[in-house]
């Protein structure tokens, strides 16, 4: 049963159709890769998800854990296990990183019927898994975002996702701006967190990330629609020839 099923959707921004018509069905356990040429509609897609006000569906249906999402605010679609790490993450000038994320764990928590985190413990937890993704405590301690280099937020993406252990992780571009040492980081932090409970969108343009996390899907997405859909080896002749033959020929 797929945990997520976005089944022919349409979606327009200001009037302009952006979303033309995308089916894609994601099982438990499995990694997608969304690949394909600037201005497709991949963040158009993943805001659409996270329910950005301005992103609802003309058309179509999603389908996330068996609920209909047009139904839930973005709050709820968080609680529920669906996380998304945009490509420009956003900051939140007086809110703290540790409160903000204890916050967002502990309504999860609270969601599943489980006891919310008391100081100490989320302390620790998120010491510890910081400490993987080469945060340091003084990052924690500054506002959402603010002032984070661009590898700082993708690695505050990844670190978020650890503590909030999602059902579906929808991950944009996390590898833009990246140098190969916090490539290296990112991917183990998504490497880590897969498992045969939990599913992965990686959303890219390069090749090159999926080296690292390997996909057991690739999908081409171009002009609203997904034009192509292969294992690995798609990402890999995209690489070699570039977007124009596959879209071509679909
Ligand atoms: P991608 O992430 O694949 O590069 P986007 O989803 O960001 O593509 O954009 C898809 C298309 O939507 C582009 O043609 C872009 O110009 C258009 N678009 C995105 N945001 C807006 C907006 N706020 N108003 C009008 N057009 C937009
Ligand atoms: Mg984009």
């Amino acid at each position: 049963m797929a945990i997520l099923n976005i089944n022919n959707v349409h979606l327009n921004v200001e009037e302009k159709q952006i979303l033309k018509g995308i089916s894609l069905s994601v099982n438990k356990g499995e990694v997608h890769a969304i690949m394909g040429p600037n201005g497709s509609g991949k963040s158009t897609l993943s805001y659409m998800l996270a329910g950005r006000e301005g992103y609802e569906l003309e058309s179509g249906k999603v389908l996330f854990d068996q609920m209909d999402i047009s139904t839930m605010s973005a709050d709820e679609r968080a609680k529920a296990g669906l996380f998304l790490a945009f490509q420009y993450p956003v900051e939140l000038p007086g809110v703290s990183s540790m409160n903000f994320l204890r916050e967002a764990v502990n309504s999860r928590r609270k969601y599943l019927g489980e006891a919310e985190l008391n100081h100490l413990d989320f302390v620790k937890e998120a010491r510890r898994i910081a400490k993987e993704m080469l945060i340091k405590d003084e990052m924690l301690k500054r506002y959402v975002n603010v002032g984070f280099s661009g590898g700082e937020k993708k690695r505050f993406e990844i670190f978020q996702m650890s503590m909030l252990n999602p059902k579906v992780a929808v991950l944009d571009e996390t590898d833009s701006g990246l140098d190969v040492d916090a490539l290296k980081i990112v991917s183990d932090g998504v490497n880590n967190f897969r498992s045969k409970e939990n599913s992965v969108i990686v959303i890219t343009h390069y090749q090159r990330l999926l080296d690292y996390i390997v996909p057991d899907y690739v999908h081409i997405l171009a002009d609203g629609v997904i034009k192509k859909s292969g294992g690995p080896e798609l990402a890999l002749h995209v690489e070699r020839n570039g977007y124009a033959g596959i879209i071509n020929a679909a």
